[in-house]
């Protein structure tokens, strides 16, 4: 344990390398071996103290004893969102009424459940699924398991998820879901059991011609086939096999679709392309750096890295890295792969901290990581020409408003990221007809979609002379009205 290198620490923010710090190895809560480091800390979760102890999750990153996620909230993006509502509607003046409508949730439920441990302790824990809006189709949206997951969280997301899938015009409404839990601190066996615990308790509240859910951070096609299985196992024989589109974004094997766990990078690079295009921008031998490199960073970079752009620098839970010369997206996936999901201590790349990070040099920025990343303080170093924002709500207003000073264009979340849930949709239908579409149909049918709602949106943005956020929420504003328009309110 003597000298251990800051990569063997994931979850540590360098602060200085300049000096020995000892550290005290905490072990199933009680002090352990002390070791030397070669660097000063700070924990990269609370953010508020040097380290001086920490402690070992079952796999992923280390944390220090203080750690406590509630406390780390930035600004609250259900919040955010309806601001931005507030400000299409006022360019549009759309119905009160229907204001009224949108700007609420319907359906909120937050169950506590519990699950025993793999030492046979049992642990209450807390989930949320939160539908917004169903005026356009069932709805739909992911689940996500992390410690900041909370009711006002899951509530910006779902409302985010309607405006996406009115402004793609796919039959689907909006919602969202999460488990107030850090993964890392989880076996497989555990976390298989809090997933199908979770499905149980949710019961009827999802469906699938009801509420269809699909991974988002730390889920995956895994989780989804969990899901599917304990929901599945609680139907009468006769249906059992009617309700395999009660997720989507499955493995192949068990339903899924051919280009689901590619779809949301591959509708961002298909909108950079766009973007490109239309500015007659050559992406061969242009640059980007990607916050985030799980399922929607990881793709994005690799499939970028076909047009000829290098990625200069990427940023994930563990730390930043950076390569001036360049860093492969196909072998960092790999590396990242074996190394628990994380960048840090990739070879080929320097250590770089969060500042460097935000002002490193390229053309193009692909947030991918969680919401609120991009405030004031990070827009006005971001040194880039376009923010492609794969995550959902990365940018505060705040932010917002100083990528809009800087003339820094943004492909807003609800258009860049909505590959994920059209191929969703294919998923879907795939599962309803049971057929089998090829990948080539599938990057077909994804791409006129998407691009033909960038090229709304674009319109949108040069008749009422507004930003493409602006836009994009105006399309989906539109849309909601003509639909609440035409059936009217029930009685
Ligand atoms: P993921 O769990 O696969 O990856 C998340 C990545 O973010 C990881 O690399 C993680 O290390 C990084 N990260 C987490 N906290 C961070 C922090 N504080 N600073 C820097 N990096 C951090 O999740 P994903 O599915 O790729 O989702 C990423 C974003 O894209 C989310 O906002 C999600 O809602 C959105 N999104 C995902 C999909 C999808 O199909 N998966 C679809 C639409 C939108």
């Amino acid at each position: 344990m003597e000298n251990k290198k800051q990569n063997d620490f994931p979850g540590l923010k360098p602060l200085s390398t300049s000096k020995e710090w000892k550290l005290l190895y905490f072990q199933h809560g009680r002090p352990g071996l002390e070791v030397s480091h070669p660097f000063k800390g700070l924990c990269r979760h609370c953010e508020i103290r040097e380290i001086c102890s920490i402690e070992k999750p079952v796999s992923g990153v280390w944390r220090c004893e203080y750690y406590q996620p509630k406390v780390t909230k930035k600004s609250n993006l259900y919040e955010n969102v309806i601001k931005q509502l507030e400000k299409a509607e006022e360019v549009i003046h759309c119905d009160k009424d229907i204001c009224e409508i949108l700007a609420g949730t319907m359906n909120e439920l937050v169950v506590h459940f519990p699950v025993k441990m793999d030492d046979d302790r049992v642990k209450m824990l807390t989930g949320y699924r939160v539908q917004h809006n169903n005026a356009l189709g069932p709805f739909k949206g992911g689940l996500r398991f992390h410690p900041m997951v909370d009711i006002d969280e899951v509530r910006g997301l779902a409302t985010l998820m309607t405006w996406k899938t009115a402004l793609v015009n796919i039959p689907f409404g909006g919602a969202k879901g999460g488990i107030q839990i850090d993964p890392a601190d989880f076996s497989p066996e555990e976390l298989e059991k809090i997933t199908r615990r979770f499905t149980y308790a949710l019961g009827n509240n999802i469906g699938p011609e009801y509420d269809i859910p699909a991974p988002d951070v730390n889920t995956n096609p895994k989780i989804m086939a969990w899901i599917l299985d304990t929901y599945m196992s609680t139907m009468t024989p006769t249906e059992r096999n009617r309700c395999i589109h009660v997720v989507t974004g499955k493995p192949l094997e068990a339903g899924g679709s051919q280009g689901r766990d590619k779809a949301t990078g591959q509708g961002v690079v298909f909108l950079i392309e766009k973007w490109a295009k239309d500015r007659g921008f050559d992406l061969n031998g242009a640059s980007y750096i990607v916050q985030g490199f799980g399922n929607v960073g990881s793709w994005a970079s690799r499939l970028l890295k076909h047009h000829g752009a290098r990625l200069m620098a990427v940023e994930d839970v563990s730390g930043a890295i950076r390569n001036k010369e360049g860093i492969d997206a196909d072998e960092l996936t790999e590396y990242v792969r074996k190394n628990k999901g994380l960048v840090q201590g990739y070879p080929k790349a320097e250590a770089i901290d969060h500042e460097k990070f935000f002002s490193t040099k390229a053309d193009i920025f692909i947030p991918a990581a969680l919401e609120n990343q991009i405030t004031a303080d990070t827009a006005e170093i971001l040194d880039v020409k376009l923010v492609a924002e794969g995550a959902n709500g990365p940018t505060d207003p705040e932010g917002d408003k100083v990528l809009h000073r800087r003339r820094i264009d943004v492909i807003p979340d609800i258009l860049c990221n909505s590959g994920g849930v059209i191929v969703s949709y294919f998923e879907w239908l795939q599962n309803k007809r049971s057929e089998f579409w090829e990948m080539e149909e599938i990057d077909q049918k994804l791409k006129k979609i998407i691009v033909s709602a960038y090229e709304r949106v674009c319109q949108a943005a040069n008749e009422h002379k507004v930003d493409m956020r602006t836009a994009a929420q105006i399309v989906a504003i539109n849309r909601l009205e003509m639909v609440y328009k035409e059936r009217g309110i029930f009685p």
